[in-house]
């Protein structure tokens, strides 16, 4: 609850009595993310917000913003909150912004393929929306049901056609931000946004994980809808074969709109689960877009090298499948109850190592673990291991959420780096970026917001409720306790029950 009942009417006018909510299952709901946090981590942070706001409009923001100011209340923005690593969940409490109110698609300007969107839609609307107007958006987070733009943007996001397109930032063209002052900005302007001459501000704000201002509009670029489009899938004996696949493809001339990967343990969990699942090795699922002719050129390419280096092509129906579930690796967590996505990118030469490392690391936590991930770039691999936990034991489950620290380590050592920062892995940013850039990181935040007050504590540094810093050595410390206490426990099972029952299993 908002203590101060005159800030409290501030904020309430500053949106409408019908946006403003101090309802306790609407603060509870925002109080977590995709990673479970027991009970217990209350101790630590006050991660329930004291109210949840849903502006329309960034004059609506800009007014929150300055009213906070005031009161000095924290404020934490929010999209679709598909992302695992606390970013929008509040460190100590305040107000939340729930950014999915803001969802109007604003307008395209066909003759430059730019479309305008407020930061709360969400990904998959819009790919619908253009569509219908002939146009698509190639690239996308594999979460596009859930995740907003303005938070795959703010989480830096590569994803789903990456690998042709580009990330998040070779595609924004411009951003409106409202600053930790409430003053509203332009990143770009418009006629200057796609080669910039000026000053671009853009790049600046992404990937800052909504810590430097909230983003309240996006210039985005989009393409016409594609003649052809073709998924294919291959599988191998194993996943060193598919990994060396991977290689492969990236050094070829030709480039496939997307290049993802399965293991095979998410193929047992699907089989565990009673689904009907193809017992192989690993499969590697391309996917082919752009003008027929060149589409047909591609797959005979890549067919032709795939089955050289030991791959088998599956029938259309299972690459149509494989294409069809992109949005939904996380269907086996319904096993656990529960399931944790550790996130890295990693150099293509390097992912066998990783995977082999990350392995061993399950085998001595005694965990159930499943890997995919695609390629962003010729030299690089999102390695994007998952594991399944049983959130009602939630000291298991607050022991298993050191793998990630120590999966983030396996792909740092390895030339890796993790993908984001948020709460929980905030102390991270020591392990991936000199100590020069930190300082220079934390100057820049706190030159924009003095009082740490938007997102604060995050990031580029972990503060605990009460505003109290923790450094990465009691950190680490903390995580290799914890990873300890994990192998305490008997091994993990997948075979809990489960309301609807699963056949289960153990993991091999
Ligand atoms: C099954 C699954 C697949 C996934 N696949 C991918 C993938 O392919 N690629 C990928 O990058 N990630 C992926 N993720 C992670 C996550 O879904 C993405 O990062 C997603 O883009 C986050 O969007 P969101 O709207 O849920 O953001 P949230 O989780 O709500 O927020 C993420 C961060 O952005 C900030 N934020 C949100 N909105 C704003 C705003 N308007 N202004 C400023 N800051 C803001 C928040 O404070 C927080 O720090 C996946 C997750 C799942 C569960």
């Amino acid at each position: 609850m908002i203590e101060s009942e005159v800030a409290r009417r501030s904020l309430i006018r500053a949106v409408r009595p019908d946006r403003y909510s101090e309802s306790l299952l609407e603060r509870l709901v925002t109080s977590h993310d995709l990673a479970p946090m027991p009970k217990v981590a209350a101790l630590a942070f006050k991660m329930m917000p004291d109210a949840v706001i849903r502006p329309k409009e960034a004059e609506e923001v800009a007014e929150v913003i300055q009213i906070a100011n005031s009161w000095d209340i924290p404020v934490t923005p929010r999209g679709g909150g598909s992302w695992g690593f606390g970013g929008a969940v509040p460190n100590n409490g305040g107000v939340l912004l729930d950014m999915t109110s803001m969802d109007k698609i604003i307008s395209l300007d066909a003759e430059r393929g730019i479309v305008r969107v407020q930061p709360g839609v969400v990904w998959l609307r819009l790919d619908e929306w253009l569509r219908r107007r002939g146009y698509f958006v190639p690239y996308y987070p594999s979460s596009a049901p859930g995740a907003t733009i303005g938070g795959w943007i703010s989480t830096g996001g590569v994803g789903v056609g990456s690998y042709k397109y580009g990330a998040a930032r070779d595609n924004v063209r411009s951003l409106q931000v409202v600053l930790p002052s409430g003053r509203i900005i332009d990143t770009a302007h418009i006629s200057d946004s796609k080669h910039p001459s000026q000053f671009d501000l853009t790049s600046f704000f992404i990937g800052s994980e909504g810590s430097l201002g909230i983003v309240t509009s996006i210039d985005l670029q989009v393409y016409p809808d594609p003649e052809a489009f073709f998924p294919a899938s291959y599988s191998f004996a194993n996943m060193d074969m598919a990994y060396n696949a991977l290689a492969k493809i990236s050094e070829a001339r030709l480039k496939p709109y997307h290049v993802a990967f399965v293991d095979d343990n998410t193929f047992r969990f699907l089989r565990a689960m009673g689904r009907e699942a193809p017992e192989v090795g690993g499969m590697i699922n391309l996917v082919f877009e752009g003008q027929k002719a060149k589409v047909d050129e591609e797959l005979k390419f890549f067919d032709a090298l795939m089955t050289s280096i030991g791959g088998k092509r599956e029938s259309d129906a299972v690459s149509h499948h494989e294409w069809m579930e992109r949005s939904y690796e996380l269907r086996t967590k319904k096993l656990g109850t529960g399931a944790v996505i550790g996130e890295a990118l990693v150099p293509i030469g390097e992912t066998a190592a990783v995977a082999r490392e990350t392995l061993q690391l399950v085998k001595k936590m005694k965990m159930s673990l499943a890997v995919n991930g695609y390629l962003i770039d010729r030299g690089t691999v999102a390695f994007l291991p998952y594991y399944l936990t049983d959130e009602r034991r939630w000291i298991k489950s607050i022991s298993s959420l050191s793998f990630v620290k120590k999966f983030l380590d396996i792909s740092n050592a390895h030339g890796g780096r993790g993908v984001g920062l948020g709460l929980f892995m905030a102390n991270n940013v020591r392990a991936m970026r000199d100590v020069n850039t930190v300082k220079l990181l934390r100057k820049i935040k706190y030159d924009i917001d003095p009082h740490g007050r938007v997102n604060g504590g995050k990031t580029v540094e972990l503060k605990l409720r009460f505003g109290i810093r923790v450094g990465p050595r009691l950190f680490r410390a903390g995580m290799n306790a914890l990873a300890i206490l994990k192998r305490m426990y008997p091994r993990d099972k997948y075979d809990r029950p489960v309301p609807g029952g699963f056949p289960g299993g153990e993991h091999p």
